[in-house]
């Protein structure tokens, strides 16, 4: 592959090298991976305009990358606002996004679910993300070389074969394999749905009385414009969409199960990923520990309290 090429081909040998964190999940993937991770809702924002400060500490096409990525955001239906003071001053307009958290494991440095031969243990029900790397469907589908490239940064000494015998992954910036493709549409159409979703939490602006006292969306996106990120447990987010299900406005698409099944699955997942620690005796999982203890503790809360 020629340096900024828009034409790269690419295989993927399967080495499990890149899969050195937990993926990225959409809402609708959370809710089919209940039983492999430690789940939250995540609420980002980020500046619609990447900031000076930041094209000033990292190279331009880092910068135009940055700015490509919150464009993006923004056409795939992250609601638009305004920062209220937090992180990134007053007056910037911010797009905030809402996506699935999958928890994983700090101390490992790779993906929960990849087997101790570095085979993907859910390759059949993979998120979206993990199948169209080595692109990005957060960086324009015409802009694809640029993802592909910054990937190949990252991950150049592992066993990607990016021969010309390999097979065409990208043709003038656009992904052209056929799954990746496919992938990529889950991935947007994901990303719109929980745009929406937000929209109609939002708009119910709905006030909740749980184990952890009383909470409601607004707050929790507040949270997010001061410090950036809000989480929120699993079992606390499907209450509220719960509610939004009992208004008859929960989206198409969302193969939600109640509350308490939710909770009682995280607590079953929590209690084995303890013992596997436990009986490992490794001492640098016991940040890992303490925070599968906490996610115990949330979840049987909430089952006690209701
Ligand atoms: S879900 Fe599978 S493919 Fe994705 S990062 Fe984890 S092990 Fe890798
Ligand atoms: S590093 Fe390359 S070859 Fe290895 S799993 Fe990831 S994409 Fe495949």
């Amino acid at each position: 592959m020629l340096a900024n090429s828009r034409d790269i081909n690419f295989l993927c040998t399967a080495c499990g090298k890149c899969c050195d964190s937990q993926p990225q999940i959409s809402v609708r993937e959370m809710y089919s991976l209940l039983d492999d991770f430690v789940m939250e809702a995540s609420l980002i924002c980020q500046p619609t305009t990447v900031p000076e400060a930041f094209r000033r500490r990292h190279t331009p096409a880092h910068a135009a990358m940055g700015q490509m990525v919150a464009n993006r955001a923004v056409e795939l239906g992250g609601l638009k606002t305004h920062s209220i003071g937090g992180v990134f001053g007053y007056g910037k307009e911010l797009v905030v996004t809402l996506a699935g958290n999958a928890l994983g494991y700090p101390h490992k440095r790779r993906c929960p679910v990849l087997t101790s031969d570095n085979k993907c243990g859910i390759y059949d029900r993979r998120p979206a993300t993990c199948r169209y790397i080595p692109g990005q469907h957060l960086v324009p589908m015409d802009q694809q070389h640029l993802a592909v490239g910054k990937f190949r940064e990252l991950h150049g000494k592992e066993r990607c074969d990016w021969s010309s015998s390999a097979p065409a992954l990208v043709r003038d910036g656009v992904i052209v394999e056929p799954t990746m493709t496919e992938a990529f549409r889950v991935a947007e159409s994901d990303e719109r749905g929980d745009g929406l979703l937000l929209q109609s939490l939002l708009d119910e602006d709905l006030c909740l009385t749980s184990s952890e006292g009383e909470i409601s969306i607004s707050d929790f996106v507040t949270q997010c414009l001061q410090t950036h990120e809000a989480t929120i447990p699993v079992a606390i987010f499907t209450m509220f969409l719960d509610d939004l299900r009992s208004h008859g406005r929960l989206p198409k698409g969302y193969d939600v199960p109640y509350f308490k099944e939710v909770a009682q699955r995280q607590i079953t997942l929590c209690l084995a990923l303890i013992e596997t620690n436990l009986r490992e005796k490794d001492k640098a999982a016991r940040s890992h520990t303490e925070m599968l203890r906490e996610h115990l503790r949330v979840n049987k809360a909430l089952l006690d309290f209701h």
